[in-house]
């Protein structure tokens, strides 16, 4: 669904990618793992074409990508949670998922809402509060609401557990495994190796932004330079 073959991006003469290839194949949840700087976010950012790749090739769904408008990357159908979930704090949940929807048609804007709401009744609960003012938690749900909202064919998140507590890190882990079972497709960045590669059908790690390993997640588990790297041995 999503094929990226020798990708390179630089930011002005730093080069940040070193030639990655990789796949995402349909109803997937593909795990990207790494330390801090390895390059999970521009890998993802590059992808949305910002920054642009500086050599390679991007397709998704059969599509070469690589040079297309962000903007219309999005509405063909890809949906990025950011690093840090970045609601509209001043804006209520529900303006939020409004937001959402904003390039997608409008008569479906119910039922997806609905949807949404089943999948986060918390959302429901507070949907005239202020997303400034919920948990970290509830911001990490509303901002992979709000990703639904356009319906999206793949769904990125980037370390959608970063900064949340265990109990919550479950619950957002939880939803993501039932949202692949729903049949969307997931590319999932993480520095919570452990968690992202139980639940990935396939996995990448990424140093220094070359990928230097790749297998099933189950693999990626009990891979020796995986548990010492990433695992706490
Ligand atoms: P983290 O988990 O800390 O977000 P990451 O794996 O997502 O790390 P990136 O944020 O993609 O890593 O960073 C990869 C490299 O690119 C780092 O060396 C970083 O300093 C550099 N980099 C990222 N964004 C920029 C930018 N806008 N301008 C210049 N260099 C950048």
């Amino acid at each position: 669904m999503l094929t990226l073959e020798n990708v390179y991006t630089h930011y002005g003469k730093i080069e940040a990618l070193h030639g990655i290839s990789l796949e995402v194949n349909q109803g997937e949840i593909v795990s990207l793992i790494g330390a801090n700087g390895a390059g999970k976010t521009t890998l993802l950012m590059t992808v949305c074409g910002d920054p642009r790749a500086s050599e390679g090739r991007i397709t998704f769904m059969g599509q070469d990508i690589t040079e297309t408008p962000t903007s219309d990357i999005m509405r063909g159908g890809i949906a990025i949670v950011p690093e840090g979930r970045r609601v509209f704090s001043g804006l209520t949940v529900m303006e939020n998922l409004q937001m959402g929807a904003f390039f997608s048609d409008k008569s479906d804007f119910v039922r997806t809402l609905e949807y949404v709401y089943d999948l986060f009744p918390r959302l429901r609960e507070r949907h005239s509060q202020r997303a400034g003012t919920m948990s970290g938690g509830e911001q990490q749900m509303l901002a992979i609401g709000r990703a639904l909202m356009s319906h999206p064919k793949m769904l990125f998140l980037d370390e959608p557990s970063l900064g949340l507590a265990p109990i919550i890190i479950n619950q957002i882990f939880e939803i993501i495994g039932k949202l692949r079972e729903e049949g969307m497709t997931i590319f999932l960045v993480e520095q919570n190796a452990n968690q992202a590669l139980r639940l990935a059908d396939r996995g990448y790690v990424l140093e220094n932004g070359k990928v230097v390993l790749q297998d099933t997640g189950a693999n990626l588990l009990v891979n020796e330079d995986v548990r010492k790297a990433y695992l706490g041995g």
